[in-house]
Formats: C-alpha cells, sequence, structure tokens
C-alpha cells in the first residue's frame, strides 16, 4: 500500500482493504526499484554525449529509478561545492527518476571534500589512473592518503577506479614496439593487463585497512582479484566491490574486431574469467551490479577506423541491465531476489539510501518495476532511450521486459511511453 509517496505496508493478497485504488499485475513480477550507482550523466557541459532527460528517460524504461552521476565528463567536473550547484541547476525540471551526485576526488581538492560532503554528496569518486578527462586528474598513494584523512568519521565511502597505470604503460609501449595491430581486440586487451586491477586492489586494500574507512571498488573486470578481496573481506575490512553487465555477458573472445562500442576500462576479458565474476557474485563476494554507463558522441568511438587505441572507452547500456542480468541468471538457476539484492538494496545501500529506495519495504520510496519475465525480444535502436544508439547490446536477444515504472507512487514509464512529467528529486544524504 502506497500512501505520501511510500509504501505504507504490505500486506498479503486477502488482506487488501475494501477501499484501496487496486492495481493487479496479474502474474508480472513486482521489483523494487533499482538503483543504479555508476552512471556518467555528462550534464552540464557535455549535455551532447548524454543528458539528464536522456540518461533519467533511459532509466526509466529499464526500471532503474535512481541514478547517482559520476563527477567526470561533466563541466565543470563534480570536484567542489560550486560545481555541484551547478549540477543541481542542470538537472533542474529534466530528471525522470531520482538522482544523486558522487563528488570528486582530483590531485589538490581535499579542501573541498568536507564542504561536499556537508552540501549533501552520498560519497566520493576517484581514478588511479588518467580517466581520459583532463581536468579530472588521477591520484596516487599521497593524493589518496589526504583523501582518506578527510573523510575518516564522515562515513562516506571513496569509490575507485583500480587501474594503476604502470602495467597498463609498459604493455602499452611494448605493444606499439612490437607493432601490435590496434585493430584486433586482443591488443587492446592485453595493454590493459590483471596485473593493473591487482595492484591497485592491494593498495586499496591496504588503505581500508590503515584508514578503515570504507572503499569501494567500481567496475572490477578482473577475476584475478577476487582472492585478494576475499580475503580482506574475511579480515572485516570496509570494501564493497561492484562489476557491470558487460563483464557478466560479454567475453572477448566474441569481441569483434575495430567493434570499438565494446571498449571500456578495465576491458572485458575472457569467457573464463566471467565465470569467475559469476561464481563471487554468487558467493557474496562481489556486491553488486551497476551499469557504468559511459556514452559519447558516436563519432568518438571511430568505428570507421576500428582502433582500438583511438576510440573513445565507455558503454553505453541504461535501460538494459534488468532484461541482461535477467537473461543470463534465468539460464543459470539464480533466483531473482538475487537481482534485487545486486540490483537495488545493495547499491541503495552505498549511497547511503537504504531503507529509502531499493526496497518493497514499509516506509521505502513507492519504486516499483512491473516486469515480465518471460518475453523474448531483440534489441532495437528504437529500445534505447539514451541519446545516442550505438550500444554492443544492440541486437542481443533477452528475455524479460519492463511493462511499468513506478516513482514515488505515480507511473514513469509504461507501455514504452514515458508518463506524467520528470518529477525526479535529487537524493541528499543528510
Ligand atoms: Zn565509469
Amino acid at each position: 500500500m502506497v500512501e505520501n509517496e511510500r509504501i505504507s505496508q504490505v500486506r498479503g493478497w486477502d488482506e487488501v482493504p475494501l477501499d484501496a485504488e487496486l492495481h493487479d499485475f496479474g502474474d508480472l513480477l513486482l521489483l523494487p526499484g533499482l538503483v543504479d550507482t555508476h552512471v556518467h550523466i555528462n550534464e552540464p557541459g557535455r549535455t551532447e554525449w548524454e543528458g539528464f532527460r536522456t540518461a533519467t528517460q533511459a532509466a526509466a524504461s529499464g526500471g532503474v529509478t535512481t541514478l547517482v552521476d559520476m563527477p567526470l565528463n561533466c563541466v565543470p567536473e563534480t570536484i567542489d561545492v560550486t560545481a555541484l550547484e551547478a549540477k543541481r541547476s542542470a538537472a533542474q525540471g529534466k530528471a525522470w527518476v531520482d538522482w544523486a551526485a558522487w563528488g570528486g576526488v582530483v590531485r589538490g581538492n581535499a579542501d573541498s571534500l568536507r564542504p561536499l560532503a556537508h552540501a549533501g554528496v552520498p560519497g566520493f569518486k576517484c581514478f588511479l589512473i588518467h580517466s581520459g578527462i583532463d581536468g579530472f586528474t588521477p591520484v596516487d598513494e599521497t593524493g589518496l592518503r589526504l583523501a582518506l584523512e578527510r573523510l575518516r568519521g564522515t562515513g562516506l565511502p571513496l569509490l575507485a577506479h583500480a587501474e594503476v597505470a604502470g602495467p597498463v604503460n609498459a604493455a602499452t609501449e611494448a605493444l606499439h614496439a612490437s607493432g601490435a595491430c590496434w585493430h584486433t581486440y586482443a591488443t587492446y586487451l592485453a595493454s590493459r593487463p590483471d596485473a593493473a586491477e591487482l595492484e591497485a586492489i592491494a593498495l586499496l586494500i591496504r588503505l581500508a585497512d590503515e584508514f578503515e574507512t570504507p572503499i569501494h571498488i567500481v567496475h572490477l573486470a578482473s577475476a584475478q582479484a577476487l582472492p585478494l578481496l576475499d580475503e580482506a573481506r574475511k579480515r572485516g575490512l570496509p570494501i564493497t566491490v561492484e562489476t557491470c553487465p558487460h563483464y557478466l555477458w560479454f567475453g572477448a573472445e566474441e569481441i569483434p574486431d575495430g567493434a570499438t562500442e565494446y571498449k571500456c576500462a578495465p576491458p572485458i576479458r575472457r569467457a573464463e574469467n566471467r565465470e569467475g565474476l559469476w561464481k563471487a557474485l554468487e558467493d557474496g563476494l562481489i556486491d553488486m551490479v551497476v551499469t557504468d554507463h559511459s556514452p559519447c558522441p558516436p563519432a568518438m568511438k571511430r568505428r570507421g577506423e576500428g582502433r582500438w587505441d583511438l576510440a573513445w572507452g565507455g558503454i553505453a547500456s541504461l535501460g538494459l541491465a534488468l532484461p541482461v542480468i535477467w537473461t543470463a541468471i534465468k539460464q543459470r538457476g539464480i533466483p531473482i531476489e538475487r537481482l534485487a539484492q545486486w540490483m537495488a538494496a545493495a547499491p541503495a545501500h552505498l549511497a547511503g539510501l537504504a531503507g529509502r529506495k531499493g526496497a518493497l519495504a514499509p516506509g521505502a520510496d513507492a519504486d516499483f518495476v512491473v516486469f515480465d519475465p518471460d518475453a523474448p525480444w531483440t534489441v532495437a535502436p528504437h529500445d534505447l532511450h539514451f541519446r545516442h544508439k550505438l550500444s554492443p547490446y544492440l541486437g542481443a536477444k533477452l528475455n524479460g521486459r519492463v511493462l511499468g515504472t513506478w516513482l514515488r507512487g505515480e507511473p514513469v514509464f509504461r507501455g514504452d511511453n514515458f508518463k506524467g512529467e520528470a518529477r525526479g528529486r535529487e537524493q541528499v544524504r543528510p
């Protein structure tokens, strides 16, 4: 039952009061609105890449009712309160689902972290390697220490892109020196070795131990890092881990040469590695699945040349994650309750929204997805609601379709149409 935008009670079928307005979804599944804590909205400043309207509509079409925006790709980058205010202005009247913004940790902005925390960001993101955006500089161990010093005691997590430059630079130089072909996916894969993730994660574990501050590994791609993480978690260190649908769905062996819509960093690794990630998800060592939706104008993918070294990195997938992961877990015999944990409850907790988002429980916002678990379909450009209809999932055969998405008690998407108006609100951490 819904009252004042929230779930007031969860009752059995035969306990519904006679005067209640009843919506009967038959045998369809009702899931909590999904929470995606890894999305690059790119607005303000790069709205031609993506924007609040297109990103939040894509989210609504895929059953996602809360997005958390990454602090890079927008101009200005969200690295101080002035930039956060610019983002808030840019979002006015354009957000179709609820949203929040991670703050950024870059070289030299340690003094901005506490003010950003007071202004309501749910946590911070940093890179240990060049981010692709010159204004969003990576931090080394010294920079990480400065940031963790400031975050200590706030309870806010530090999210880290866990690759270090050393192994990537060495591998890339060796590939160039040997005249490797950059049209071939295997060359790109070899240029971002597992060692880059392993070194970064070892450093982050050491710092989580020392500072006792929550650290979150974004988009884990290498299954080789799992034993390190397992050992850290068994010691009780405050480390959480996410992976993304593309690491769970694709395998390096099947990526065509030149198909730069698959380019992301860390890269999609081999099928055997993918199976390791699935096992860690099932075992609970990987906590969540979020998209890392990171689009760009199609020209920047340089599809014509198909050069992996020159193309922009980032996979566009917002709106597809639910049917992709459902299709995969159905084949693997994993129950849908696990999906709700990985894609709603766990990311809500990371963003400080536990109890409010990501749950079908009294007190939570009335955010729902009505999902048909037995609808086969093939992804076509008109199914994509983000700005540029370029995605490695085009042509994917999926099972399960979002029929409706409800935000705080009202439908925002139903039967392939957006309903009402942009009612999305920023979720500010108290
Ligand atoms: Zn990202």
